[in-house]
């Protein structure tokens, strides 16, 4: 495949142009309407037969002339509830929505990809499916949905990128294993039986048992798993009482549980359960236990994340090919590792000098532009190697 000739300055301008249209128009997750016009108007200037398996979100398909894998490169479209407060022209134009993840830049590439491959598409060996996916920052994950209404049937692998702020730009880092953790949200209701707060030994105080087990459930990491094994468990909310003496009848609290192993996860799941309610029990209340399991851990496949390492090699040269360390960060690109091997990319999108370094979901995020063509150019390094009839896709 001679592509290079296809990815010049203009090639680039369009996919710095196309991300900050998307950057203006930021939509919520299921809510990607007018991104999925976007991306369906491109793909029909193009001549790229397209399906919709769901409201929102859109799979390409690029098949070539010559037998081969089916080879599905995935982005994710939506924004988030967050307000910007960059300032440059083509901020968000949506009060209160902004592309505060970097997906805006994420479609703006597989775009890129899109058209490049389009202009040679005889060349693929197999098919290329390109999966412009919703949804990828709730729990009620779009990767799940565009699994289930088959829009991943039949492929052998499944690639995707993100762009990354805390990696320098000019920089990828492809592990293998594990990189991403499960990410699971607990609920705790915990029901006492209230009363004045003079006399306590007439109550029983669940505001008393939430906080004591926002201390307790700390213990899970600390003395339950190895201290060589990730894990975290955070309480990130916490409501009770509405008066400084009365004591209120019930009290809440939520938070995340994160870890790198599935074994692991099952049992702090099963521990903070019993935790819980023993806990509870001790000081005479009852606790009801909303556990709710978000994306699974994202497994790089080892033998699929080798075979594209030269691709990411030849993007930005031997040595800027990296091995971050796992983060307890999640993705819903972890579903697509049920499918097929897979392998999730993170492309450095941090500068200092384009003040792109601050963290995702940040009301100043935004990523390095130049990001955005060496996005472009590993995923056609990597088609390369996956669908030119060159290679055989490790098994
Ligand atoms: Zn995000
Ligand atoms: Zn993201």
């Amino acid at each position: 495949m001679d592509w290079a000739e296809h990815v010049d300055e203009d090639a680039e301008r369009d996919l710095v142009r196309w991300r900050r249209h998307l950057h203006q128009h930021p939509e919520l997750s299921f809510e990607e309407f007018e991104t999925t016009a976007y991306v369906s108007a491109m793909l029909d200037e193009w001549q790229i037969p397209y399906d919709r398996p769901l409201p929102t979100g859109v799979v390409g398909h690029l098949r070539g002339r010559n037998p081969g894998p089916t080879v599905a490169v995935r982005c994710d479209m939506d924004a988030l509830p967050i307000e910007e407060q960059n300032t440059f022209d083509f901020k968000s134009g949506v009060p209160g929505k902004m592309h505060a993840c970097g997906h805006d830049g994420h479609t703006s590439i597989l775009l890129g990809l899109a058209r490049t491959l389009s202009e040679m598409r005889d060349e693929i060996h197999g098919e290329i499916r390109l999966v412009f996916q919703p949804a990828e920052e709730v729990l009620e994950s779009g990767a799940r949905h565009m699994i289930e209404a088959g829009a991943v049937d039949g492929v052998d692998a499944v690639i995707g990128l993100h762009l990354f702020s805390t990696l320098d730009t000019g920089r990828i880092s492809l592990a293998g294993g594990p990189i991403m953790a499960a990410a699971d949200v607990f609920e705790l209701t915990i029901a006492g039986s209230g009363g004045h707060g003079a006399y306590p030994h007439q109550t029983i105080d669940p505001l008393m048992v939430a906080a004591g087990l926002v201390g307790q459930l700390q213990t899970l990491v600390s003395r339950r798993v190895s201290p060589l094994e990730p894990a975290v468990v955070t309480v990130g909310s916490l409501h009770a009482g509405t008066a400084p003496n009365v004591i209120p009848g019930s009290a809440f609290l939520s938070g995340t549980v994160r870890t790198l192993s599935e074994s692991l996860r099952e049992q702090l799941e099963r521990e903070l359960r019993r935790m819980s309610e023993l806990f509870a029990q001790a000081h005479g209340a009852r606790v009801e236990i909303k556990y709710q399991k978000g994306n699974p851990v994202v497994q790089n496949d080892v033998q699929l994340a080798g075979f594209l390492r030269p691709a990411a090699a030849a993007t930005v040269g031997e040595r800027s090919v990296v091995n971050m360390a796992p983060t307890m960060g999640a993705e819903d690109f972890a579903y697509y590792g049920s499918v097929a091997p897979s392998v999730f990319a993170f492309v450095g999108a941090g500068s200092r000098e384009s003040e792109s370094d601050f963290p995702h979901h940040h009301p100043r995020f935004t990523v390095d532009e130049r990001a955005l063509g060496i996005g472009l150019r590993f995923f056609l390094e990597a088609v390369e190697r996956t669908s030119s009839g060159q290679a055989e896709l490790p098994t």
